[in-house]
This record gives C-alpha cells, structure tokens and sequence, in this order.
C-alpha cells in the first residue's frame, strides 16, 4: 500500500490534517463534477495515453535527458548532481507536459473554448501554444499589473492567437486572474474547458495535474537506474504552486530511501515579510477552493521569479509536509541569482530563476554529502525569458553576485 492516502473527492490526510477538496459555489461545483468524469474516464484509456505520448515525443521533444552535472557537481565536492532537463522542452519548460495532456481531455470532452489564468504569462503562453496546435479559441486571465509587467508573454500569447482578458479586481495579479478564470468555468462549464497551470485549485485538478506532470519523475526514475543502477539519495525541485516537484517526486513517494526536497522563495529572506513560502511559513486555510499551507495576509507575496509568487500551495506538498514525507526549504532572491549565473557559468546552462532556486539549494546541500551519494535537480526551465531581467537587475546594482558577471 502506497503511503500516500488520498479520497477519490481529492482529500489527503484526515480530520484536522485534512488538505485538498472542494471548498467551491454550487454551480462550480456541478462543472467540477463534469471534469473529473472526463479524466477518471480517459486517464487510464489505453487511445488517450497513446496520443498523449505521440505528443509528448513529437512535439515536447520528451524524453528529455538526465545530465549529470560533471563541473558543478567538482566544484562543490560532494554529492553527484544529475539535473533533469525540462528546459529542453518545447516552450522551454516542464508547463507544456501539463497543457498538453489537459487539451487533449479538452478535445474528448467536445470543449469549444479554452480558457486559463496566468501571472507571470509562463502558463499562458504554454496554453496558448497547444490551443493554436488544436485550434481551439483560446482566452487567459491575466492581472492587469501582470499585463504591464509582462508585455512581451502578452504579445506571445497574441502571436499564438489568444485574447488576453485584464482581471481588474483587487491587486490586479495572479489571484484576480484565477478568480475571472473560475467565474467564466462556472457560468461556461458546457462549452468551456478551464486548463488551470498547477496542481492547485479544487478537486481533481491537483491530481489531474500531478498524472501529467508525473512523466518527469518516471522518466528520471528510468533514466538514473540505467546509469547508476541505483536510486537518487536526495531529489529537489523549486516549489511555486508545485507542479514541476510534485511531478518529479510522485513516482518516488513510496521509495522511503529517496528523500524529497522542495524549495521555496524566501525573496528578500522570510523575516522580511516578502516572500511567498506558505509551506515553511504558513498555516492551514483555504484558498481558491481548497485547502493548503497559505501565507499570512499580512505578508507580501514577492520572489524574484514571477513564477513562483502564488500565496498558497499544492495539497499533496502540505500533506508530504505534514507526514515527513517530503522536507520544504527555502532559498532567498540573492541566493538564487547566484545559483543562475553559477550554473550559467559552469554548465553553459542558463536556467529559470524559479529553476535556480532549486539549483542553489543543491549547492548547500551537496557538499555535506559523500561523493559516492547521488542528487538528481529538477531544471524546471530555460532562463532566457530571465536575462532581461537580470540585465535589469544589473543596470540598479541590486545585488552582490551581479559584479561577477563577465569575469
Ligand atoms: C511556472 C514555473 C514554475 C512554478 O510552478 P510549479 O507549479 O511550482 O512547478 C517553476 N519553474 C518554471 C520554469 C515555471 O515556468
């Protein structure tokens, strides 16, 4: 028996250490209901896994490679580093394994329109890309601060064909923008088909996320046997809302020998109050629907990678988190910028800033591990959609590490 327990209305854990569920109006309720028919009916169809995987080969490019690391892992002189590479990924993240398998159920369920929510435009975008490859009307929430910030993921979106709707309610950011997204899915549920980017939100959505996600850790899993012929020591991912980690880590949680690390955005360091580290410093509530581990509202949710700055997090990771299963972290702004240009430097590998938060992590702990231990990192995505920023960054001296920059 797995030691993962999970209801089949998506609750994991029990009584006061509950997580998950659907906290949702009557109506969305009713729309919800109609979505985890369609994926219960086609998940484990043996036609629908075969397109998913035609898709993923052919057109993410999958499987991708476990690398292992040679000079980062001598320059820190510990553990081996083997980094999982959804960078290489069409659209250059792990986003796209998601978008892809949920547009493809959209199809089964005679969806006319496809809509989601975005904050950064990261998930947008990937929607955007399969919404133009099945030629479905595509339209993404989008805060209407994140509009003005993201300018260029707007025009990509509008490139591949979508509508880039405002949310003009409250902070304008992320949270109105899934709001809008879930307002539209109750009131359309008949011909709308709502593609949500984590596993967050209300039953099955989580669990609908994790199986498409999910292919990063079996591959992985495969892929560290036949070069190692053992399993990883430690496996670490950065943890947003949790999609990339809880991929990596699902097809892991019954081998108790692999510990599982997510990491979190301490921003400008949790003290602060600017960060967006519900799991290390959260408590219990609900949000969008569902309960998890949520930040204080009196803190400002803030990290240097805009993907990663969602209030709240996976179920699954609150209930890794309650039973032990998995450890959470964190790691500051300052920190991950260094870990971006480390590994840029000593790979030829720009990663994410949210992928750097996990890289920077493995730079603390592998070296407090032998050299014949084992980490595998999930490189959740390519930085060069980053490099602006950090040019920026640079242009305000805002941090140490950028004077090493060209050295
Ligand atoms: C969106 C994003 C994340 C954060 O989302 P999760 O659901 O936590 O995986 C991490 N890395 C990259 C590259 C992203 O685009």
């Amino acid at each position: 028996m797995s030691i993962l327990q999970v209801t089949k209305d998506g609750v994991f854990g029990e009584g006061s250490h509950e997580f998950g569920g659907s906290y949702v109006p009557e109506q969305l309720g009713r729309a919800l209901e109609k979505l985890n028919e369609a994926f219960e009916k086609y998940k484990d169809d043996q036609a629908f896994e075969m397109e998913l995987q035609y898709y993923l080969k052919e057109y993410v490019g999958r499987p991708n490679p476990l690398y292992f690391a040679e000079r980062l892992t001598n320059k820190l002189g510990g553990a081996k580093i083997y980094l999982k590479r959804e960078d290489l990924n069409h659209t250059g993240a792990h986003k796209i394994n998601n978008t892809i398998g949920q547009v493809l159920l959209a199809k089964r369920m005679n969806a006319k329109r496809i809509i989601a929510e975005t904050g950064a435009g990261q998930h947008g975008v990937a929607t955007a890309t399969v919404c133009a490859l099945f030629n479905i009307p595509c339209t993404i929430y989008m805060g209407e601060v994140d509009i003005q910030r993201q300018a260029l993921n707007v025009f990509r979106m509008q490139i591949l064909g979508a509508e880039v709707v405002a949310a003009k309610s409250g902070n304008r950011t992320l949270k109105e923008a899934v709001d809008e997204a879930l307002a539209d899915f109750a009131e359309n549920y008949d011909n709308t088909f709502y593609l949500l980017g984590s596993c967050v939100g209300p039953h099955p959505f989580p669990l609908m996320v994790r199986h498409f996600q999910s292919i990063i850790g079996r591959e992985a899993k495969t892929q560290i046997l036949n070069k190692e012929g053992r399993l990883p020591d430690v496996i670490t991912a950065c943890v947003g809302g949790g999609s990339n980690a809880v991929g990596l880590f699902y097809p892991f949680v019954d081998d108790l020998e692999v510990k599982m690390v997510g990491v979190e955005p301490a921003g400008k360091g949790i003290e602060t109050g600017f960060h967006a580290a519900p799991l290390s410093t959260g408590k219990p509530d609900i949000i969008h629907g569902f309960k998890c581990y949520v930040m204080d509202k009196a803190e400002q949710c803030h990290s240097i990678a805009a993907g990663l700055d969602y209030p709240g997090v996976g179920p699954e990771h609150s209930y890794y988190k309650q039973i032990g299963r998995a450890e959470y972290v964190s790691v500051n702004d300052e920190e991950a910028l260094n870990a971006f240009l480390t590994l840029s430097k000593l790979e030829g590998i720009i990663p994410a800033l949210e992928s750097s938060h996990a890289v920077a992590y493995a730079m603390k702990l592998a070296p407090t591990m032998s050299k014949d231990q084992i980490m595998i990192v999930n490189l959740s995505g390519r930085g060069d959609k980053d490099v602006t920023q950090v040019f920026e960054m640079m242009q305000m001296n805002e941090f140490k590490s950028m004077s090493e920059i060209g050295k």
